[in-house]
């Protein structure tokens, strides 16, 4: 079963690629390809970026730097991402637009909902800057919570690792991965760090599954939008 509108969270770490900060654009052109194919299939999609490449409230936070002013901090490195992708993706020749939710009018469109779903009706994909643009959340809450502004059927979670498993399978080379999980469970169980506590609870509370997959591995992006096996869904 294909989805027909989908929000991918691509995190700050990720969208640096093979370096240790900032942006592999070299990454984002291969990203541009993939989103690119799901596109291509009449798949309406909203991307909401992390900043951790940049900056996270929670690290930075400390030495005179009060917690808002790091999670503002952070909320403009995800800007940072979002405008670099949206240049690689028209590039690349994929209709996008940035939208940011922090006032940033030199540089983005204002994130206005009636606005987002015309660029989404005009089958662009809309890059979200700036998370929610309020401190004391992550980007991960910040994708919950827009995919139910936007109505999307299903938030599609970039990680490292290919979906949920029982414990941490960087440390544990016997961890099981499942390819279902409740999410119920998900919230309960520690040993699910996937994604933030209130963004599964959100999720749970709005019945909005949840896709954790490896978006790097060629074809998976495409593969989880359509509703084929990639990664684990958790679901509500
Ligand atoms: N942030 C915030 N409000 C939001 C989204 C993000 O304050 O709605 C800040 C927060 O400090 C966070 C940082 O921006 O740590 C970068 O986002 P995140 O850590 O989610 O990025 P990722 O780990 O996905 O790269």
């Amino acid at each position: 079963m294909s989805y027909k509108r989908v929000l991918l969270k691509i995190s700050g770490e990720q969208l640096a690629g093979q370096y240790e900060g900032g942006i592999d654009a070299e990454l984002g052109a291969w990203l541009a390809d993939e989103v690119k194919k799901v596109a291509g299939d009449g798949i309406d999609i909203v991307i909401m970026v992390g900043g951790g490449n940049f900056a996270r409230g929670a690290q930075l936070a400390g030495h005179g730097i009060k917690r808002v002013t790091a999670d503002q901090i952070g909320m403009l490195g995800t800007m940072m991402n979002a405008l670099a992708l949206n240049d690689i993706f028209e590039d690349r020749g994929l209709q996008s637009r940035c939208l940011s939710n922090i006032f940033a009018q030199q540089v983005a469109e204002p994130f206005v909902h009636r606005l987002a779903e015309k660029h989404l009706a005009k089958k662009r994909v809309v890059i979200v800057a700036g998370g929610i643009g309020r401190p004391y959340l992550t980007t991960d809450t910040a994708a919950v919570s827009l995919a139910l502004e936007l109505s999307c059927d299903v938030v599609l979670k970039a990680t490292k690792v290919d979906g949920v498993f029982n414990v941490d399978p960087a440390t544990n080379q016997d961890a099981i991965k499942y390819d279902e999980i409740s999410a119920d469970d998900a919230v309960s169980d520690p040993a699910v760090r996937v994604m933030d506590k209130a963004a599964l609870g959100l999720a749970l509370e709005h019945k909005l599954p949840i896709i954790v997959f490896d978006a790097l591995k060629p074809g998976n992006i495409l593969l989880a939008a359509t509703g084929k096996t990639a990664g684990t869904i958790i679901r509500p």
